[in-house]
């Protein structure tokens, strides 16, 4: 009952010249489910003037502020007027290397939400965290962060993105059972909504691991850093979804 969901974050990776190649070469054909392409801000509006054909467009932040002098900063509305659809949150490199708290990612989440944007929450854990037993803890702690700022229905048009930090950029996956373990105490957690809720797993996946991790209950797609970069390969994880 869940569409599965596969999501593109470039990062800051990419040029005009490789966008272009990249839509020549993503084929998406008969692949039956939703893909979201997260490219650099400047690359939005050429992202979304290809969009429609399968797939739609989101950003990998998002300002908690709607206007004013923040510079650097890009509102959820300026997000929309480029007819994104959905902006990632809380991604771990945002809060390790740019310091956001969980209270931060919260109001991102409350700005992007409340403005129509759907949000994909990531959560997950480091290393330490995972040896020191304290995963579910911390994803917890992650998700009520949100939930206390976004009131009763925030799960409803929302995504959660559970992305362990060690597997990140690193080739090392979670097994798709350790996956699925998290993914099914995410949906606990999400209460009565979390039946509809779409959540994926990221963390160095590629089209020779995806089926596996896609084949779990709780896993309704993946949040795809590297891979994404090439084509072939993304759209091979897009057809395993
Ligand atoms: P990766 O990145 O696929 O390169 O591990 C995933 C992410 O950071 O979203």
């Amino acid at each position: 009952m869940r569409t599965p969901l596969v999501a593109a974050n470039w990062k800051m990776n990419g040029s005009r010249a490789f966008a272009e190649q990249f839509f020549t070469a993503l084929d998406l054909q008969g692949s039956g489910c939703e893909v979201v392409i997260c490219p650099p801000y400047p690359y939005l509006p050429l992202v979304a003037e290809k969009a429609g054909a399968g797939f739609s467009t989101g950003a990998q932040s998002l300002s908690e502020e709607s206007s004013g002098a923040y510079t650097g900063e890009v509102s959820a509305d300026m997000l929309l007027d480029w007819s994104v659809r959905y902006a990632i949150v809380g991604h771990s490199e945002r809060r390790s290397l740019y310091g956001e708290s969980s209270a931060l990612v919260a109001r991102k989440f409350v700005a992007a939400k409340s403005a129509g944007l759907i949000p994909i929450l990531c959560v997950g854990e480091t290393l330490q965290e995972r040896e020191e037993g304290r995963t579910l803890d911390v994803v917890a702690a992650q998700l009520q962060a949100v939930s206390e700022a976004a009131g009763d229905d925030v799960w409803s048009r929302a995504v959660i993105a559970y992305e362990p930090v060690w597997a990140i950029g690193t080739g090392k996956t979670a097994t798709p059972e350790q996956a699925q373990q998290v993914h099914g105490f995410i949906r606990e957690q999400l209460g009565e909504t979390g039946a509809a809720v779409q959540i994926l797993y990221g963390g160095s996946v590629k089209a020779a691991n995806a089926e596996a991790l896609f084949a779990q209950v709780d896993i309704d797609g993946a949040l795809v850093g590297g891979a994404s970069l090439d084509a072939e390969e993304f759209s091979r994880i897009c057809h395993a979804a």
